[in-house]
């Protein structure tokens, strides 16, 4: 069994397999524009960027109902605890349903229908963080947010995704403030393609909790020094970096020189039917590539727990510390 391990970096919706999309195309009577999942699975071996969200945002066009969105995240936490996940934060993308149609309460319920029962049947305890798509306005998320208000019992705090050059955090400070202020946990996206100041105004200006990816604080030390010393965690990606071209290869990734700077560093899946691999598929990758020894890979299945948001109250803080005992606890022979 792999290492148990927290993820808190994973987009619920690049978590779609190609049987599993055309299912339920099948299902919604929608139209793929490939002859079979062989000819899919070809797609997902895109080269870039642009061809990744093409491909990304055509394909949401199958799921439609509250049972689609339940098989797909059930069809996730399948995978995941057979990659030794044991406590999932999830991410989805509100504005990319809403705009095709699809309600947010359809999303919202879909999901939770799933998660409700992840601990009991995949033993795998989730949460569920709303990601605003940060290429839309902020009016657009500011009204996602208030679209979200009836769900809010489901969802435990919001992210920023999607193309982020050109859409600095700072862009999303009132709706932020807003979140913060209906007890929701903030995360963003930031240092993935856009620059080291992005990470900082994440921080400062939305009061970040987490940075999603802030792979490119190397290129700043004295950030650097300060995520250090703040132990801001980063739920950094490796497979999705060398598929998008943010590195060229898994041996060029930074991660070891990252947690020889004491950054807290987790590893983490994003979009793992898109990106070659789920969480444990990550952390194998890295241990190879990067000749990860075993306390460094405790150390990052330790970090990834210590991450999570499982504070609200004694109860989670029991499973914080039962997770963290099995890390401890783990033997990798
Ligand atoms: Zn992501």
């Amino acid at each position: 069994m792999p290492i148990p391990k927290a993820e808190l970096h994973l987009h619920i919706e690049g978590t779609l397999e190609p049987e599993l999309a055309f299912a339920l195309a099948a299902r919604n009577g929608v139209d793929l524009p490939y002859a079979d999942t062989e000819e899919l699975r070809k797609a997902y071996d895109f080269d870039d960027l642009q061809s990744f969200l093409d491909l990304y945002y055509g394909l949401m066009a199958v799921l439609r109902t509250e049972a689609d969105f339940e098989e797909l995240a059930d069809a996730y936490l399948a995978r995941a605890a057979g990659q030794g996940v044991r406590h999932a934060e999830i991410f989805f993308d509100p504005q990319a349903h809403i705009a095709r149609g699809v309600p947010i309460g359809t999303v919202v319920e879909g999901l939770s229908r799933a998660l409700d029962r992840s601990e009991e049947r995949h033993g795998v305890s989730t949460r569920l963080i709303m990601c605003f798509l940060r290429d839309e306005s902020a009016e657009s998320a500011m009204e996602t947010l208030r679209a979200a208000r009836p769900h809010l019992d489901r969802i435990i705090g919001v992210g920023l995704d999607s193309a982020e050059v050109g859409h600095p955090p700072a862009k999303f400070k009132e709706v932020y403030e807003a979140a913060a202020a209906l007890g929701l946990r903030l995360v963003a996206h930031a240092g993935e393609e856009g620059p080291p100041s992005y990470i900082t105004e994440a921080l400062d200006v939305l009061r970040v909790e987490r940075v999603d990816h802030g792979l490119r604080c190397v290129e700043d030390p004295a950030l650097v020094e300060r995520l250090a010393a703040e132990r801001v965690p980063l739920t950094l990606c490796p497979l999705s970096n060398v598929r998008l071209r943010t590195i060229d290869v898994l041996a060029d990734h930074p991660l070891p020189r990252m947690l020889d700077a004491g950054l807290m560093c987790t590893v983490n899946s994003d979009d793992p039917a898109y990106f070659g691999g789920y969480a444990g598929d990550n952390f194998d990758a890295v241990r190879e590539a990067l000749g990860l020894d075993e306390e460094r890979l405790r150390t990052l299945a330790r970090n990834s727990f210590e991450a999570a948001f499982l504070d609200r109250d004694a109860g989670e803080e029991a499973l914080r510390a039962r997770y963290l005992a099995e890390v401890e606890a783990y033997s990798f022979d």
